[in-house]
């Protein structure tokens, strides 16, 4: 069973309730079993509450308002039921309504309208709209009752504002539920005491109604039906750029809710939360969108706030004196006397020396609390211990909301300093220890100037990332492509406009600061003017004075990877396919690892294993202490791919010659088949383990002898190493004898690096390596029987410059 419960704004006019009846009857079409709760029609419950001051006023003015009343809602029966059945419904309207005449008339003549009799007034506007949208339905075929809440919903005598007895109204609810098959229509937001006398659960208690009757009868979901697409980061009225929550924690909606956003009324979430039943906001305007669901985790992280609400109106009181500096029970009593007056207490503020306490109320309630508190402290004011208390009117609170500030630093900081930027002054500040609410007092005339300034900072803000990109051969041309699909996802996921600014080959370089349009990007280059040059375009990237700056390299220049310190020590982050860097001298890696901080990065990922996350869990390996006690691994895409093939089948120099013609080797093989891509490799591997080490250090024996690697053409050396096919075959066949295969494996263990041909058998991790397939295998002090393995492509285009982005979505995701 699902419980429906559609607001006053869901219900204005007759075409509105019509378009409701057909949501109603969809829905019941799907969940068989369902209740409605409806609330007054549209602007109902204010027209009675304003008939019923005039009149007490003594003022015929109620009369006019009383007809704007009754044709109302005749209209509205007259629009919404068979023209044949009209009569017989009419005359329990009218009946109903010359009560509610006969009630305003009382009031005219005693000048009087008691918080008892505001509530009885107000409870016509529930029973009206529900006795004529159950005729409605009835008429539409659909067989409904008009369910009086008030038999229901049990209350204390507290008039306008309820406290339900919850053990006596689930026990009325369940009995009234037990045996009914019609669809019941049921009044929201109206109740009553014991003895029968009309009670209101507060101004939009309609939600608290729904909840109350589907928590009683553990319903599946509560729906909320109301005018806009879910609750939304902030009122609509106020910051028209809001859009809707996906999904809201119970206490998240109650500090939204209790801080002024109108959309749920706050009690509603209590009787849901403890039958963890979810509720669902909805727009009867939108009905396909699936709206905010509330219920007992968050699950929405797309920002570090859920939303940001408001108490439009209010007045701080100042409570301060000398007396008050660490004597206990002051603040006891100042809140025990506000409590028993019935004062709510919306926001309370106490500096640490104690001096003062601030509170924010109502201003309704404001001349009262200064008076009951003076009164408490009489003899504190008389003894000079505490001062006369202090207030000050026209106020508002802003409160930011949202569980993921207790997982990002700086929330507090983020807002005020958007408010100091634009001079808007915070008069007081809380904040809960559960880090889900901070709150703030401002002046009443910059409330939506402050909403829509917080707003923009967390929601709306654009971060311009600037990326330079050098080498557009094959990996800096699929980089490209890759950014291409992925900029309007991270405008509109992340805020973040990722735009190449810079853009250079070994011969020409080209800047535009509104980004250069990557489609025709590598034409454009071809016919820029200006020549390469690394320190110009350092210099160009440089003095691009924009946050968020990112060098992308995509060469295997040394000159370019000497650039890395001045960029990374100039607030610029650095991305390196190319591994000259951090395989290079060790000091210079060190200085850029030791910049390499919170706020610059130096990532290289794709360094070793291309796509691989084989650094980065190195890293987080010694980050978390671990100790590494071994690195065994097969690092070179080429060869893995030269060994993994090489079966009998075919010679080893036709191989070679597959492999280069599949474009699986550097354009000069012998750079793969020297051993010095794998040997940079595990030299960058060992550094990450915390070891000082240079490519000396690492012992390598090569494939093939050193005459075969000389300075003749790449002809002759595929010629030259034909030569070596029958050792290679010798090998091999021995090894196969031994059902053995050939592997080019680093090592890393007991401060001894080497690199070496070897035959494994089954028992090895290396023995079934496919294609063009990387293994590490990293034996640490915790993962030591079982090593850590980790095995992919470590060659390849495309794993690359994914790689690649997935450094550069490392630094975007650290931004804002
Ligand atoms: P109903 O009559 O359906 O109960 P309400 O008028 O009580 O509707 O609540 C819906 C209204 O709440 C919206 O039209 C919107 O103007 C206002 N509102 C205020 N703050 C928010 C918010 N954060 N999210 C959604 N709506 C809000
Ligand atoms: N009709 C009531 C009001 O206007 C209750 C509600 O709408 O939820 O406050
Ligand atoms: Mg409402």
């Amino acid at each position: 069973m699902i419980i429906l419960k559609f607001g006053g704004s869901s219900v204005g006019n007759a075409e509105r309730v019509k378009s409701v009846v057909d949501i109603v009857i969809k829905s019941l079409e799907v969940n068989k079993k369902i209740a409605v709760v409806f609330s007054a029609f549209q602007g109902i419950t204010d027209l009675l509450i304003e008939a019923g001051t005039q009149a007490a006023a003594g003022s015929n003015k109620y009369l006019t308002l009383l007809e704007l009343i009754n044709n109302k809602h005749k209209q509205a029966l007259k629009e919404l039921v068979k023209h044949e059945n009209y009569n017989d419904y009419e005359i329990v309207i009218e009946r109903r309504l010359n009560e509610l005449n006969e009630l305003l008339q009382g009031v005219y003549l005693i000048k009087e309208l008691t918080p008892k009799t505001l509530d009885h007034l107000m409870s016509f506007g529930e029973r009206l709209s529900c006795q004529i949208i159950t005729f409605c339905f009835n008429d539409k075929g659909v067989k409904a009752d008009f369910c009086d809440a008030r038999k229901l919903i049990k209350t204390d005598d507290n008039y306008n504002n309820a406290k339900v007895d919850l053990l006596q109204t689930n026990t009325n609810v369940k009995e009234y539920f037990e045996n009914k098959t019609n669809l019941q229509v049921i009044t929201g937001f109206i109740s009553s005491t014991v003895n029968e006398e009309t009670t209101t659960l507060g101004r939009g208690g309609s939600d608290y109604t729904a909840s109350i009757i589907g928590a009683a009868l553990d319903v599946e979901e509560i729906e909320i039906w109301t005018d806009v697409d879910g609750v939304l980061t902030a009122d609509p009225r106020k910051v028209t750029n809001s859009f809707p929550v996906l999904n809201l924690s119970y206490e998240e909606a109650m500090e939204l809710s209790h801080f002024g956003a109108k959309v749920i009324h706050p009690p509603t979430m209590y009787p849901a939360m403890v039958k963890h039943i979810p509720i669902r906001i909805k727009n009867t305007f939108n009905p396909k969108f699936l709206g905010t669901i509330i219920g007992a985790k968050n699950t929405d992280f797309r920002f570090r706030i859920k939303g940001i609400s408001s108490v439009d109106e209010v007045s701080i009181l100042r409570v301060q004196g000398p007396g008050m500096v660490g004597v206990a029970g002051i603040a006891k009593r100042l809140f025990g006397t506000l409590a028993a007056a019935g004062i709510n207490i919306i926001l309370i503020s106490q500096a640490s020396s104690e001096h003062s306490i601030c509170l924010a109320i109502l201003p309704k309630y404001t001349s009262k609390a200064k008076k009951i508190i003076e009164q408490e402290f009489v003899y504190e004011i008389k003894d000079g211990l505490v001062n006369e208390v202090i207030v000050e009117n026209q106020l508002s609170i802003i409160a930011v909301v949202g569980e993921n500030m207790r997982m990002t630093a700086g929330n507090a900081g983020k807002v005020f300093q958007s408010l100091g930027k634009n001079n808007i002054n915070i008069i007081a500040i809380a904040q809960g220890s559960s880090e889900l609410n901070i709150s703030m007092v401002i002046a009443k005339e910059r409330l939506v100037e402050a909403l829509n300034v917080i707003h923009n900072e967390f929601f709306n803000k654009i971060y311009k990332v600037n990326l330079f990109l050098a080498g557009v051969g094959n990996i800096g041309n699929e980089l490209l492509n890759i950014i291409t699909k992925k900029q309007k996802k991270l405008l509109a996921d992340k805020n973040v406009e990722l735009n190449i600014v810079g853009v250079a080959n070994s011969k020409q370089m080209l800047f535009d600061k509104k980004g250069i349009d990557i489609a025709n990007c590598k034409s454009i280059l071809f016919d820029s003017k200006q020549s390469m040059s690394t320190d110009g375009y350092v210099n160009n990237i440089i003095t691009h004075k924009t946050e968020n700056n990112i060098f992308v390299d995509c060469t295997t220049s040394q000159q370019i990877a000497d650039i890395y310190l001045e960029l990374l020590e100039n607030g610029v982050n650095v991305v390196a396919a190319n591994k000259k860097a951090a395989s290079g001298n060790y000091d210079y890696y060190k200085k850029l690892k030791s910049i390499s901080n919170g706020k610059v990065k130096f990532l290289y990922e794709t360094n070793v294993g291309a796509g691989l996350p084989i650094i980065e869990t190195i890293k987080g390996l010694i980050e978390s202490g671990d100790e590494i006690i071994s690195i065994e691994a097969v690092l070179s895409g080429t060869l893995s791919y030269i060994f993994n093939s090489f079966n009998g089948s075919k010679k080893f120099s036709e191989i070679i010659s597959d492999a280069k013609n599949k474009g699986y080797t550097e354009p000069d093989p012998r750079d793969d088949l020297n051993g010095m891509d794998v040997l940079r490799k595990l030299l960058i591997l060992i550094r990450e383990c915390g070891i000082i080490i240079e490519a000396g250090d690492i012992e390598k024996v090569n494939i093939l002898p050193d005459s075969v690697f000389d300075n003749s053409s790449v002809d002759e050396f595929m010629n030259k190493i034909k030569l070596y096919d029958d050792d290679f075959e010798n090998v091999r066949k021995d090894a196969a004898m031994e059902n053995k295969k050939l592997r080019y494996i680093a090592e890393y263990s007991n401060n001894q690096a080497k690199i070496v041909l070897k035959t494994v058998d089954l028992n090895s991790p290396f023995y079934n390596l496919a294609d063009t397939d990387n293994m590490v295998v990293i034996k640490t002090a915790n993962y030591n029987k079982t090593p850590l393995v980790i095995q992919g492509p470590g060659a390849g285009v495309k794993v690359t410059a994914a790689g690649v982005m997935t450094d550069i979505m490392k630094i975007i995701n650290n931004i804002g």
